[in-house]
């Protein structure tokens, strides 16, 4: 293949700009050329063709066939994502377990899950309004520096590059807590269960700028406070938990069950606005919180036991471990989601820092 200054001689292409080492992301490896890794999953060692032989450090979960490889530079470190086949079975538990929840994802507490009998509220940690004052503080710090300004030939003081690495190490540090908490969470639930309803989540729809009124202030510390949870985060990552042990995970369809207008014993739907913060049936006398009794209707809708409803996983998003079809896994979108995977290793070379090592389909 010819590179970028052979095509420019050739006039296939235009003049290679320098490009800086910010604007350079990385490159895959998308066969099985160019790369090689020794390993038995615990620790071994990568070849990179014209780089040479690296020491892998961090451990898979589970060991496969390696499909594709990409290096990766992120925040001033070389990483690489290492992709693996492994055997479906390796991923599904002897046993199932047996649980069956209902979770409803709110504010006051992040997660509200039952089974019927027992309930549990998870509180939503803090990271980004814990760490808020000194991330403002710190961005203002760098804007107070020169920064760089291509059209007026400024390039940035090292001050101001001082201050940016700042900035970059608190925000990560935050996404990197989230990112932890989410798993746990997420761990937890599936120790126990295989069997998850929860509701269709919109959060662009549910963190959308209040247009007017007295409550803009209120909707925007909710949303700050639905987006420091990451729900989405959290529901993707139960999902795929959930499909990866072979259990089912039922979307129930918001607009259609309503899930916090209805009563969990009696079926009956009255509306409640957002402040009444406890579930009161006037047919049947049932009182639980709110969120609870959302949770339990959503179970209910999805075992087919709420009462007068009939329509029973129709027009649910039904994922199940038998609608799985990717195994593989290899483009930029998916490196993506492998980039902040748990396991990191480091190797000791000069040129590559770090080597992410990680499965087709799992996070440890
Ligand atoms: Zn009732």
């Amino acid at each position: 293949m010819l590179n970028d200054i052979e095509r420019w001689f050739k006039d296939l292409g235009k003049r290679p700009r320098f490009k800086s080492i910010r604007h350079y992301s990385g490159w895959t490896y998308p066969a099985k050329t160019g790369y090689s890794v020794e390993s038995d999953s615990e620790n071994g060692y990568l070849n990179l063709s014209k780089i040479g032989r690296i020491q892998m450090r961090g451990q898979a979960l589970h060991w496969g066939k390696p499909t594709t490889c990409t290096i990766v530079y992120r925040n001033g470190k070389w990483y690489a994502s290492i992709t693996v086949d492994i055997l479906d079975q390796a991923l599904k538990p002897k046993i199932l377990p047996i649980g069956a929840i209902g979770i409803d994802l709110g504010c006051k507490s992040a997660l509200s899950i039952t089974d019927g009998e027992n309930h549990q509220q998870i509180d939503a940690p803090k990271f980004l309004r814990n760490a808020e004052y000194r991330v403002k503080k710190a961005s203002k710090d760098k804007r107070r520096k020169r920064a760089p300004n291509r059209k007026k030939k400024i390039i940035a003081s090292r001050r101001f590059k001082k201050a940016q690495l700042k900035v970059g190490k608190l925000t990560r540090k935050v996404a990197n807590q989230r990112h932890n908490w989410v798993h746990q969470v997420a761990a937890e639930i599936i120790s126990s269960n295989s069997f998850v309803a929860t509701e269709k989540l919109e959060v662009k729809n549910m963190t959308r700028k209040a247009q007017k009124g007295k409550r803009k202030k209120q909707k925007a510390g909710l949303n700050k406070s639905i987006l420091d949870v990451g729900f989405g985060m959290l529901r993707s990552t139960i999902k795929y938990k959930i499909q990866q042990i072979g259990g089912l995970f039922v979307e129930v369809p918001t607009r259609q069950v309503k899930p916090s207008q209805t009563c969990p014993k009696c079926g009956n739907q009255h509306k409640k606005t957002l402040d009444v913060r406890v579930h009161e049936c006037f047919v049947c006398n049932y009182r639980q919180d709110r969120d609870i009794a959302a949770a339990q209707v959503m179970l209910y809708w999805a075992k087919g036991t709420l009462p007068g409803a009939g329509t029973v996983l129709v027009g649910a998003d039904l994922t199940s471990s038998t609608s799985r079809t990717r195994k593989y896994a290899g483009s930029m979108r998916q490196l993506g989601e492998k980039k902040r995977q748990k396991s990191q290793s480091n190797f000791a070379k000069n040129k590559l820092e770090d080597v992410e090592t990680s499965n087709s389909g799992e996070a440890s």
